[in-house]
């Protein structure tokens, strides 16, 4: 079944120059692009966004990140595109994912790792509606 997913390509891919590298992932997997916006977000955005997260130990500093620099933000769609996204960028310690995975072959971190994917198709579209609130 067709589905959409919204994906961010944090800071330190951009910082690391990895747009291309992974971008590419999600295209030869043949995922299509829908949406595609680098900018630069707010507090407000971060919280939005991590709203199941604002309360825990580790969003202060998350929150830093992902506001201290460009992202990349996506919305791509495919055939069970939630799930294989998530398949594709690993496990979110980029130090335990799965070699062949984004983050298990390119991130070392559990904060900087790379990517975010949309965990359900409830959360796909809660956070495409966020991010993207013009697409049709
Ligand atoms: P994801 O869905 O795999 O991205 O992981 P979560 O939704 O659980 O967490 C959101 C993001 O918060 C992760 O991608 C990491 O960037 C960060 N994060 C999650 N858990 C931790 C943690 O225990 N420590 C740190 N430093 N960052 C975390
Ligand atoms: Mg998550």
């Amino acid at each position: 079944m067709s589905q959409r997913t919204l994906v961010l390509l944090k800071p330190d891919t951009v910082r690391r120059g990895l747009i291309g590298e992974v971008l590419a992932r999600f295209e030869v997997k043949g995922l299509s692009i829908v949406a595609m916006d680098l900018r630069t977000i707010d507090a407000e955005l971060a919280d939005q966004h991590y709203a199941e997260h604002v309360e825990k130990a580790f969003y202060p500093p998350l929150r830093e990140f992902v506001t201290s620099g460009p992202l990349v933000a996506l919305v791509l769609e495919g055939d069970e595109a939630v799930e294989v996204v998530r398949a594709l960028n690993g496990a979110t310690d980029g130090r335990k994912a799965a070699p062949g995975t984004i983050r298990g072959d390119l991130s070392l971190s559990n904060r900087e790792n790379l990517v975010h994917g949309s965990d359900s198709p409830e959360s796909a579209s809660r956070e495409i509606k966020i991010w993207f609130p013009d697409l049709p």
